[in-house]
């Protein structure tokens, strides 16, 4: 992917010969994570980064994106091509509108009176650290939209496992699962270890159609996530869901057949991934062979572990559906050899045997 640079800073304002003030993107990806979410976006396809970031679509309104992945702004608080500023601006009201993307769970800072677990830039008036949990409290209020960005932010993820010492969280947990934006817009949760690339790309830009006034309010579902896009289960989407229909199960990794008995969850799990496919429509984790571990789910990972051992209720499916498959695999094999022949009609010769009646 070409890095996308954002417009110089004289530039940010109305657009020549028009009043249209871009929309800022202030991406805080200082939350505990692995940066994979940023990661997995240069991936997205329907549409790209390139498509958002330069106003690509019909109707699409101009942004101006500030994540650090992609940023060539990166000079020190307080000097020329300073990142951080952007942050300070929205905190000030000047980049009035701005949507808040967060990237990361959100530690307990509270519980850290000796130092700070996670913070992004310097206070200019201290020189210490600001965290990450400040920002969200300076930033939220006067956001146009707060999107959590993969499992970390919208649920705590890894870091929010049992007997992890930050505390960590995602972001309703932290501004409250009620909290909305100053434009009414509810948390925007985007879950995934990482998001499937377009599926982030795809909420954002609706997000920004519904800003440019085209688009009715993002719809959202009681874990905040797209409907559209978290509405069905991965195994509702897989591949392989015809084999577990037919009680066909793999025992080991190299077999085309369902995974439910090397430990898939998918029939519990709330993913678009088997069916979306990963990049541009290929892979996904069961289509591909791998297990699918929840990782979308609030509940992950913990309540999905260990990993690779069958799913409670996996025995008693399976077996109903052993029973249940074996009748219809003899019944389906019956069809199938007959539905695997011509009709025999077609022919050569003199008699016409299709069964057709003359009229007269
Ligand atoms: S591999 Fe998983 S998601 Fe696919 S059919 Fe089997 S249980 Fe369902
Ligand atoms: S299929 Fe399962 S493991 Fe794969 S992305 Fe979706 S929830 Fe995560």
């Amino acid at each position: 992917m070409s890095a996308v640079k954002p417009a110089p800073v004289e530039d940010q304002g109305a657009a020549p010969g028009s009043e249209e003030k871009p929309i800022h993107i202030l991406w805080i990806n200082a939350g505990l994570s692995c940066d994979g979410d940023s990661v997995a976006l240069t991936a997205a396809m329907q549409p790209s980064i390139e498509e958002i970031a330069l106003a690509g679509l019909p109707g699409l309104p101009r942004i101006a994106v500030h994540w650090p992945l992609i940023d060539f702004e990166c000079g020190p608080v307080g000097g020329a091509d300073t990142f951080i500023e952007w942050f300070f601006k929205g905190e000030r009201g000047e980049i009035d509108p701005f949507v808040l993307v967060v990237e990361g769970s959100i530690p307990n800072e509270a519980i850290k009176q000796e130092g700070y677990w996670c913070g992004f830039g310097d206070d200019p008036e201290t020189g210490q650290p600001i965290t990450t949990s400040e920002w969200i409290d300076r930033l939220a209020p006067k956001a146009l939209a707060v999107v959590a960005i993969g499992t970390c932010a919208t649920y705590g993820g890894i870091h929010a496992m049992a007997g992890n010492p930050t505390g960590a969280m995602g972001v309703p947990d932290y501004l409250g699962w009620d909290w909305k934006s100053q434009a009414g817009i509810p948390i925007v949760c985007v879950p995934g270890c990482p998001i499937q690339p377009d599926n982030f790309a795809e909420t954002l830009t609706y997000l920004l159609y519904q800003a440019a006034g085209s688009a009715p309010m993002i719809p959202l579902d009681d874990k905040l996530r797209p409907t559209w896009l978290f509405g069905a289960t991965v195994h509702e989407g897989c591949d392989r869901a015809g084999y577990y229909e037919q009680g066909e199960f793999a025992s080991t990794y190299d077999s085309p057949k369902c995974l439910v008995k090397l430990g898939c969850w998918g029939p519990v799990v709330k993913c678009n991934v088997p069916k979306r496919g990963w990049i541009n429509g290929v892979g996904g984790c069961p289509n591909v062979g791998g297990i699918c571990i929840a990782c979308t789910m609030p509940g992950f990972p913990d309540k999905f572990m260990p990993f690779m051992d069958e799913p409670p209720g996996a025995r008693v499916s399976v077996s109903a559906s052993g029973v249940y498959g074996s009748v219809i695999r003899r019944l389906r094999s019956m069809t199938a050899r007959t539905v695997d022949k011509e009709p025999k009609w077609r022919h050569t010769g003199e008699r016409v045997t299709t069964g057709y009646r003359p009229p007269w």
